[in-house]
């Protein structure tokens, strides 16, 4: 009788993977582009999902290993996309933008010039995230 060649995983490493997987596909619904990150997520997540379906012998802590590193990178590309940005209007931060109002970053702030401006020539109802951050659910600064 032939033995069939068979593959077998640790149970702790395929844990170790599907809870790789669930924080891959899993970010806060108000995480800053929310939904490109999503997709970019769950792209690479069907890379290492792909592998597993088709290839015998897969290095589990290896595919780990690959993903929590993918993911790490996505994270810090999602940083740097948000910090190039002002955190009201989401426009691009142009640094050769002289205007007062303009869209260069006013200061060392996460607003453009343009959003402060207009956040300081609020009249009496004027309320926006700048002036007024708790309102928005962030931290006052
Ligand atoms: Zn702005
Ligand atoms: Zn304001």
């Amino acid at each position: 009788m032939t033995k069939k060649p068979t593959t077998s995983y640790r149970a702790a490493d395929l844990r170790t993977l599907l809870d790789t997987i669930q924080h891959a596909i899993t970010l806060p619904y108000d995480a800053f582009d929310y939904d490109r990150r999503i997709l970019d997520r769950t792209a690479r997540v069907r890379t290492t999902l792909s592998a597993l379906a088709t290839e015998v012998g897969l290095d589990i802590p290896w595919e780990i290993d690959r993903l929590q590193r993918v993911l790490a990178e996505e994270t810090q590309a999602a940083a740097e996309r948000q910090a190039a940005q002002c955190a009201r209007c989401h426009k691009q931060f142009d640094p050769s933008d002289p205007r007062f109002d303009g869209h260069a970053r006013h200061r060392e702030t996460t607003w453009c010039r343009r959003c402060i401006d207009n956040c300081h020539n609020g009249g009496t109802e004027h309320v926006c995230v700048i002036c007024e951050p708790a309102r928005y659910g962030g931290a006052p600064q």
